[in-house]
């Protein structure tokens, strides 16, 4: 069997991090197997859509490394299949007119009002509203009258309700669902001619020839309905796996209004964070490589990839593993690369390209996301005019201004270029000096000198900083004491 997956995402939103994962997988599953991966856009929701939102999808996919086969050329469009240019072409309405003649779905003229107050109905005797069946058997002669009557209908499928629908899943094994409880007859056509997802899903997937259809568990009820739909049309049903959803640190399902976890892919973009990186993270969300290891590229990933491996449990989204990771890539980055990074978050700094390049090169082992160069070098660009508590009780131990004000005079009395060289020997002889020595003689002079008790080599980035700054800083950490 040759294997052919997709990703076919609604363009009603940005690229988030769910759906990425959902791409990734299958592009992984595919490209193992040898296989093709193609992209269908899901657009004939069209009030949904949102300006953008294709472009988002497809533009984040790229930047990931995820690749695509199969662009059908569109003038000034991306290329990936559209459903709703497929609307245009008249593709489904073949299967909907199959479906009609051999009596295995029916055209339904219920106006909006009439479906809503039987819900309702339904809903006040405590039930789950589902189609109450009203057009599915009409007589023949008030269905021609219906038929002449020029009347908007929308088509239905004929559920049967005495059936088990059941599936082998790749992730949650054996799924079955009841007719009963799926749902009642359910729209193929919608009254604007246009298919619904249920339908077209299966249309496309059937003539793009998707050997395995693997989404998110939000859709497991859909399903049931799709199978029926693969039977009543005699089509060969392709394998589903169903991934388990993302949470965050709680537990809970991700929630897009959630703004305590950046979501979309073009975030974490802006952020600096590298492509590799989010999809060796993204990778692990909910997929096990079956060792310790963590750090893969794509070409591995896809090498490695097994099916078997998705998680029966929920993944939970750790941002601390993704700054490690991407911390792990920014450190494998040549210098060079690592600049060109960097540096257009600190656009605003007035240091020569020289320094710029220092002080950015100092942080490349600990960064973990590009912006984060901006907070990280404050000190290069700011004199130092707070303090936190915690520094400062450091300094307020008994001894420690001494220490401060012995380093202070050495610098002022000290004639030739202030170099990390000249800083280290200022630090030996302030520890000789003041008679202290490891953390009670560095720490003083580094929350002295650049108001934080953690930072890049020392002697290094006071090189940088320079007698003037360095000096007023001091001052300004003295007159805390
Ligand atoms: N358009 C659907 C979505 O975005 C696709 C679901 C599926 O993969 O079948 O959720």
């Amino acid at each position: 069997m040759s294997v052919r997956l997709r990703y076919a995402p609604s363009p009603t939103g940005y690229l988030h991090i769910g759906n990425a994962r959902t791409a990734l997988f299958n592009y992984l599953f595919a490209k193992h197997y040898g296989g093709e991966f193609i992209i269908r856009i899901e657009d004939t929701d069209v009030s949904r859509n949102i300006e953008g939102g294709e472009k988002s999808q497809l533009d984040n996919l790229s930047w990931l490394g995820i690749k695509w086969d199969e662009s059908i050329d569109k003038v000034g469009s991306y290329g990936p299949y559209s459903q709703l240019e497929r609307v245009k072409e008249g593709i489904y309405n073949k299967y909907v007119d199959i479906l009609l003649n051999s009596e295995k779905a029916y055209k339904c003229y219920c106006t909006s009002e009439e479906l809503e107050e039987s819900a309702e109905k339904q809903k006040q005797s405590g039930l789950i509203p589902k189609y109450n069946g009203k057009c599915r058997n009409l007589t023949t002669e008030r269905k021609a009258e219906l038929e002449s009557s020029g009347l908007e209908y929308s088509v239905r499928f004929k559920v049967d309700v005495s059936q088990v629908y059941e599936w082998e899943d790749i992730v949650k094994n054996n799924v079955s669902f009841l007719g009963k409880d799926v749902s009642g007859d359910f729209n193929i056509l919608k009254r604007d001619g246009i298919p619904t997802y249920n339908f077209a899903v299966v249309i496309d997937d059937h003539l793009m020839a998707i050997s395995h259809v693997l989404r998110g568990e939000d859709h497991i009820s859909n399903t049931p309905k799709q199978i029926m739909i693969y039977d009543a049309l005699n089509f060969e049903k392709p394998i589903f796996g169903h991934m388990t959803l993302i949470v965050n640190a709680e537990g809970k399902k991700l929630s897009k209004r959630d703004k305590s976890i950046v979501q979309f892919i073009e975030e974490y973009k802006d952020l600096g964070y590298l492509p590799d990186a989010m999809f060796n993270f993204i990778a692990l969300l909910g997929w096990s490589p079956g060792s310790e290891k963590e750090i893969f590229d794509i070409e591995s990933l896809i090498n490695i990839f097994d099916e078997n491996r998705l998680s029966t449990s929920s993944a939970k989204f750790d941002i601390n593993k993704l700054t490690w990771i991407n911390n792990q890539y920014i450190k494998k980055m040549s210098d060079t690369d690592y600049l060109n990074l960097v540096e257009p978050f600190l656009v605003e700094s007035n240091v020569t390209k020289e320094t710029l390049d220092k002080i950015c090169l100092l942080y490349k082992d600990q960064l973990n996301y590009g912006k984060e160069i901006v907070e990280l070098t404050s000190m290069f660009y700011n004199e130092v005019n707070s303090i936190e508590e915690e520094s400062l009780n450091f300094i307020k131990q008994e001894g420690v201004k001494n220490t401060i004000e012995v380093f202070k005079e050495l610098l002022i009395n000290h004639e030739t270029d202030i170099t990390a060289e000249v800083i280290k020997s200022l630090i030996k002889n302030t520890g000789k000096n003041a008679e202290v020595k490891g953390k009670m003689l560095f720490m003083p002079i580094r929350i002295a000198t650049t108001g934080q008790e953690h930072g890049p080599d020392l002697a290094e980035s006071l090189e940088i900083l320079g007698k003037e700054i360095i000096l007023k800083n001091l001052n300004y950490i003295l007159s805390k004491i």
